[in-house]
């Protein structure tokens, strides 16, 4: 007998019964994500993995670059190409596909080089995906920015579809991990009482959800534990009449404390634990370019800023970009959005 789960219906009728019948006419699937996968991205592509497999699908996942480490605990990781070391053979499944699934990105620059070999594939292209403003790439788009992570409108997508008993334990825990990890483990954008109906029936999978937090989450090498002591007692800076707070590596303090990919994940958002900041951005020279991360609390949004000075984009609280040009350069800019902040503010006290 199949439960009925009382959440909203929120993906169109239409536009599931679009998906079914592109994946059942499929036999080679491609998933892929955005560059810099996180737990959402590779949650959703690894858990779809799964599940297609499970139908009978020769499903596999192709990344624009590496993942972090906290995530190679997740079952299918092995499995993963990824374009910056086996360009060959991602090209080759990418060729060779005849739909390809794109999940936590909404417009092709987000994957990088893979961009026009995704673009160029002669294979139907399916886009499913929480960002804001979709580009419209895909032959099929389905585009939820109200959902707090790809996993969770995947979740829809999957039992909307009928598919719920194709989701395996392995599954379940890929989904559980990008709900998790793009909601801080359920600590903003969780207030939807759905997302605890879905978790619960993730839960039935047979899943660990404490040990998937400790391993994704709460896991540190020593070296990040001590950057994080140092970037925040040594590095933030505050800019408390604006409500700001800003964070800056340079290269030489990642070189010190060994950086690794990962490392500086959640930093830009400890500063918002602060009374009265509701607004933080965190700055590391990647050498190639400036990494900017910004997040931000209640209706100050942080994405306008990411798109108009760091070329980048993002949501209303967490936005990032990719700076071409100094690290002193793109300080200033911060300083400038906090001076105009100030001003902005000055005005309205006058005004009172
Ligand atoms: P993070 O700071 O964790 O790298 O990114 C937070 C969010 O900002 C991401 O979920 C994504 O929506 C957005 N973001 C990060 N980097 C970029 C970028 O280079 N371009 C755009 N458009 N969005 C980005
Ligand atoms: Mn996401």
């Amino acid at each position: 007998m199949i439960r009925r789960l009382m959440i909203k219906r929120v993906v169109k009728d239409e536009k599931l019964q679009e998906l079914k019948r592109m994946l059942n006419a499929a036999q080679n699937i491609v998933i892929t994500c955005h560059v810099s996968p996180d737990g959402d991205a590779i949650g959703s592509s690894l858990g779809f993995m799964h599940l297609l497999r499970k139908w009978g699908k020769n499903a596999r996942v192709v990344t624009p670059d590496m993942l972090p480490p906290s995530l190679t605990f997740l079952p299918g990781t092995k499995d993963i190409v990824v374009f910056t070391r086996q360009e060959l053979m991602a090209k080759h499944l990418i060729d060779n596909a005849d739909l390809i699934i794109c999940l936590d990105f909404n417009a092709l620059y987000r994957i990088d080089r893979l961009a026009p070999v995704i673009a160029d594939s002669c294979a139907k292209k399916v886009m499913i995906d929480h960002h804001l403003d979709p580009e419209g790439f895909a032959d099929l788009q389905i585009s939820h920015p109200e959902m707090s992570s790809t996993c969770e409108l995947l979740f829809h997508v999957i039992y909307f579809m009928g598919m719920k008993r194709l989701i395996s334990q392995w599954s379940a825990m890929c989904i559980y991990t990008g709900m998790m990890t793009d909601t801080g483990n359920f600590t903003y954008n969780s207030n939807n009482p759905d997302l605890y109906i879905i978790i619960a029936e993730l839960l039935r999978r047979g899943i660990d959800k404490d040990n998937i937090y400790n391993v994704a989450i709460n896991t540190f090498s020593e070296e990040r534990i001590r950057l994080m002591g140092y970037a925040l007692s040594e590095k933030m800076e505050l800019f408390p009449e604006s409500g700001g707070a800003l964070i800056v590596l340079n290269h030489d303090e990642l070189v010190k404390y060994r950086y690794q990919r990962g490392d500086t994940e959640s930093l830009v958002n400890r500063p918002l634990s602060i009374p009265g900041i509701n607004w933080s951005f965190f700055l590391r020279d990647d050498v190639e370019y400036i990494k900017v991360s910004a997040r931000s609390t209640g209706d100050f949004a942080v994405n306008g800023y990411c798109e108009q000075y760091f070329g980048g984009g993002g949501h209303k609280n967490a936005a990032g970009g990719e700076y071409r040009g100094s690290l002193e350069e793109a300080k200033q800019l911060v300083y400038n959005i906090a001076e105009s902040l100030k001003q902005q503010n000055d005005t309205k006290q006058e005004n009172n």
